[in-house]
């Protein structure tokens, strides 16, 4: 064991590399004696865990590793890990030999195998790490992120990420029971559950077992005792049955905002982008969703300017936006990713195209945003607080996934306490709570 080495980590992307990223810090501290370092200066080992869908271009990666490059200390380590060292792989060694070793997004478990075999490539997408029993490391004490399933079985045209995870594998239920149980129990009463296509969950185990749904989950997730609130990211509109939203509206424990990704609202495009689902269902799904749940938030992705998208296409994209009113929209222009079918569809949309459509999609819904404002104030939500703000505040999250911030101090954390909205902004918001 490395007793006293330091490890200094930097971690891009979605709540997938994030978890990634604490089961790795889990192997390195329980297995090698590693300690976490800011300082990039002081690290005997410098890991950057990256992401493939938006983030920099692959240049951008090279020349961020050749400053950590220039920067480390002597003899320091230098490992590049996640969606993008999946589907570069050697390449990375090729462009820049001072690194170490590359680990791909499922291959995390192999941290601390790398970590002893210079020149190391693990970037193997059919690698089951279905079964494996990490340490326990969580970056927060009051939330805790619990894998359902790694892959992804969907071939969306547009995303890169069934190159760089490779296929979909549940978890068995009994082992997120397990470590859901095993986390609340040590005061993390928020369980965060995560796979790329979560209400998918149950297609297929490795080995035998019995056949569990989503909804079943959790069914079985929401029976802990310790377990106050259930998170879930990412659903699909697709898989989103009856049964599934049910469960949504009847279960006290799971919170009330539903991620939603619309990418499109024409069908002709959701085609295209091969995600299984019309305007349509879209539209009937979300309404069923608010009609179900009052106070219900929707969040959805957007890509605009997706290939052969045409100003008809898109205004339907808005027309959904106009009955949807999401409470959160991530949304981006359309940028070919490398592996994807889309990257090599003939009608590419002009950037200022998309450029224009874009502004005009925010545009609108920063107004329907600063609508909501108005009503929001005065509003009484119960909110669990999990973080210290500058200023001698406190910010949690509504049951309905609002940030709200309090003036407060560390007596607030870990509780979930009721809170008058005193200003309200477009993505976060002030209170004070209620005696
Ligand atoms: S569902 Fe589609 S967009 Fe989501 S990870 Fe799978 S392939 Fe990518």
């Amino acid at each position: 064991m490395a007793m006293g080495k330091k490890f200094y980590i930097e971690t891009l992307g979605c709540a997938m590399n994030v978890r990634d990223s604490e089961h790795m810090i889990a192997e390195l501290t329980a297995k090698e004696g590693y300690v976490p370092t800011e300082t990039l200066e002081e690290a005997d080992l410098i890991l950057i865990n990256t992401c493939s869908v938006r983030e920099k271009p692959v240049n951008k990666l090279f020349s961020e590793i050749g400053v950590f490059n220039k920067r480390k200390k002597e003899g320091a380590k230098i490992g590049v890990c996640g969606c993008t060292a999946s589907h570069l792989g050697e390449e990375i060694i090729k462009r820049a030999p001072f690194v170490d070793f590359v680990l791909g997004a499922r291959n995390v478990s192999k941290i601390t195998k790398v970590l002893h075999t210079p020149g190391a490539v693990e970037v193997d997408i059919d690698y089951d790490e279905s079964r494996y029993a990490f340490g326990d490391f969580r970056s927060s004490p009051y939330k805790a992120y619990v894998n359902i399933s790694i892959g992804c079985d969907k071939k969306c045209t547009f995303c890169i990420v069934p190159h760089t995870r490779g296929e979909e594998i549940s978890i068995p239920a009994e082992l997120i029971v397990q470590e859901a149980r095993k986390a609340a129990r040590s005061g993390a009463k928020e369980i965060f559950l995560l796979g790329q296509n979560v209400n998918n969950y149950g297609r297929r185990f490795s080995g035998d077992h019995p056949k569990t749904s989503f909804t079943d989950l959790l069914k079985m997730v929401s029976e802990i005792e310790e377990v106050e609130r259930i998170r879930f990211t990412s659903p699909h509109p697709l898989h989103m049955d009856d049964a599934f939203l049910e469960e949504f509206a009847r279960n006290p424990k799971i919170c009330k905002s539903m991620h939603m990704p619309l990418q499109s609202g024409s069908s002709r495009i959701l085609k295209a982008m091969k995600r299984g689902y019309t305007k349509e269902w879209f539209l009937d799904r979300a309404a069923k969703l608010r009609d179900m749940v009052p106070g219900v938030s929707i969040s959805t992705d957007v890509i605009v300017a997706f290939p052969g998208e045409t100003e008809a296409d898109f205004e339907e994209t808005m027309e959904v936006l106009e009955k949807v009113r999401f409470e959160q929209m991530f949304s981006f222009k359309y940028s070919p990713r490398p592996l994807t079918p889309a990257q090599s569809y003939e009608d590419q949309i002009p950037d200022e195209v998309g450029s224009a459509r874009l502004a005009r999609l925010q545009g609108r819904h920063n107004e329907i945003l600063d609508a909501m404002k108005e009503e929001r104030v005065g509003q009484v939500h119960e909110v669990y607080f999990e973080e210290l703000r500058p200023g001698g505040m406190v910010a949690g999250r509504s049951d309905n996934n609002m940030l709200i911030s309090v003036p407060g101090s560390e007596e607030l954390l870990g509780r979930t306490v009721k809170v008058r909205i005193t200003e309200a902004g477009r993505t976060s918001h002030r209170g004070e709570v209620v005696a």
